[in-house]
């Protein structure tokens, strides 16, 4: 371990200069180099960060470790900036915080039903036409905000070939699912070989369409996308693989490079982002992280509101802030630099879209929508299909006798759904894109 403690800590100094030299190092972009030096305990944390924790902080970590095991690869922890260890997105996301053992009102052990919706150990069948597919219980880091907290780091439950094998004549015995969603633990964990074996399987079931994997190893240890997983990867056709950046941070030259190969590879790439108090809640870091995700050909699919499992209180945000975020996107970015914001509900409902309200209002001919910018514009229906009004009463059908039918004046969004006025827009003062219009004229 010393050597490794050693590497580590000249990897990450030499970060900030320039580490071509340390990249070099063939044992330090070696996976498995990686995972045999996975660290474990806080002293070693020390050691690499070449920072002292107090007393209480090392007792309280000792016992949430007891209870919620730690694992972090060195290339994940080199990350980190040692000058503010403390409040870093990257140290919050892997290693262990005493609240983890505050168990608040309202956590579930399993949130989602992923027992309960099981039919088989280790398929989860909530949606008509997909499953989800656990076939790994390990990973090269235990996420700190981990949903699946309780069954991660379990040794006794890493799923062996036979039960697998239980899991796929499910799926070929249920001709409804067209999409499998290979998970865990990390499917990428998986020897080669062993992946290998399963994308044929599931590729050879006729009415299963769609594989697609969910890893966090491109994040964590990118160094796993060796060419031989990149040849297996690339064997079974179409496959589709969600990872899982939370912070801009995370995406070093390293990540990089292996969603490079795996998009050149014909993978076709995703990223769901966990939004986390401390790590990420903010919309400029989410801004920066989907636009550096599009730069390197992955689609944000997925922004997750926390969920309520056990010990992620300290995590979880407001719902408010995750609509803050993508009032921040929607219009302000490329579209498709914008995720689905979701709430997974809980008893296993599965996940709900959230997000700003673009319908202010509507009537039986038309809506009225507001865009990013605040202006307030109207959509007409195809027909006029409920009882429109020229404000002539005395005519009308349904017999309201005014007086004086004129004194109805419609402002605001009333009068964009009023038939008798024209305006279709309600429209700030000094917009910037109109101000620009008048620029250009
Ligand atoms: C998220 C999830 C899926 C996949 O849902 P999509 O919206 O299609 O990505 C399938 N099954 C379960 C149990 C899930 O939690
Ligand atoms: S990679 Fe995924 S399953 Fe594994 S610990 Fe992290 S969040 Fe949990």
């Amino acid at each position: 371990m010393q050597e490794a403690i050693r590497i580590a800590r000249n990897h990450m100094e030499a970060r900030e200069e320039e580490h071509q030299e340390w990249e070099g190092l063939p044992s330090w972009k070696d996976w498995r180099w990686q995972l045999e030096h996975t660290i474990r305990d806080p002293e070693t944390v020390e050691a690499i960060l070449g920072v002292r924790f107090t007393d209480d902080e090392r007792r309280v970590v000792t016992e949430t470790i007891r209870r919620f095991p730690m694992a972090v690869t060195p290339y994940y922890l080199s990350l980190v900036d040692p000058e503010k260890w403390r409040e870093d997105p990257i140290l919050r996301q892997a290693f262990p915080h005493g609240d983890e053992l505050k168990i608040s009102r309202c956590d579930m052990t399993d949130p989602l039903c992923e027992d309960t919706d099981s039919p088989v150990p280790g398929i989860t069948h909530r949606y008509p036409d997909r499953v989800l597919f656990h076939v790994s219980n390990v990973c090269a880091m235990y996420c700190r905000h981990c949903t699946r907290k309780r069954k991660v780091g379990d040794v006794d439950s890493v799923p062996s070939r036979m039960q697998i094998q239980k899991g796929l004549a499910y799926i070929r015995s249920h001709p409804e699912v067209r999409d499998v969603l290979l998970s865990g633990g990390d499917p990428l964990m998986l020897p080669d070989d062993t992946l290998d074996w399963l994308l044929g399987e599931l590729r050879a079931i006729d009415h299963v369409e769609i594989i697609r994997i969910g890893s966090r190893i491109p994040v964590v240890l990118p160094y796993r996308i060796t060419d031989g997983l990149i040849r297996v990867l690339s064997r079974h056709g179409v496959i589709w693989l969600n990872t899982h950046f939370n912070h801009p941070n995370e995406m070093t030259d390293s990540a990089c490079r292996a969603l490079e190969r795996l998009a050149l590879a014909g993978v076709v790439l995703g990223n769901q982002s966990v939004l986390l108090r401390g790590v990420n809640d903010c919309p400029r870091i989410m801004k920066s992280l989907v636009q550096r995700l599009v730069r390197n050909r992955v689609r944000p699919y997925y922004l997750y509101q926390c969920d309520l499992s056990e010990g992620l209180e300290h995590f979880r945000t407001p719902v408010g802030k995750g609509i803050e975020i993508m009032e921040n996107l929607r219009g302000h970015t490329s579209g498709f630099a914008v995720p689905t914001y979701v709430i997974d509900a809980p008893g296993g409902g599965g996940k709900i879209p959230v997000m700003p309200n673009y319908l202010v209002s509507w009537s039986s001919d038309k809506v009225i929508l507001r865009n990013y910018e605040g202006v307030i514009t109207t959509y007409r229906m195809p027909e006029e299909s409920g009882n429109t009004c020229d404000l002539d009463c005395a005519n009308c059908r349904l017999q309201l006798d005014l007086d004086n039918p004129r004194e109805f004046k419609a402002v605001g969004i009333s009068m964009l759904l009023s038939d008798h006025q024209k305006d279709i827009t309600l429209t700030p003062e000094n917009l910037e894109r109109v101000r620009r219009r008048e620029v250009a004229q």
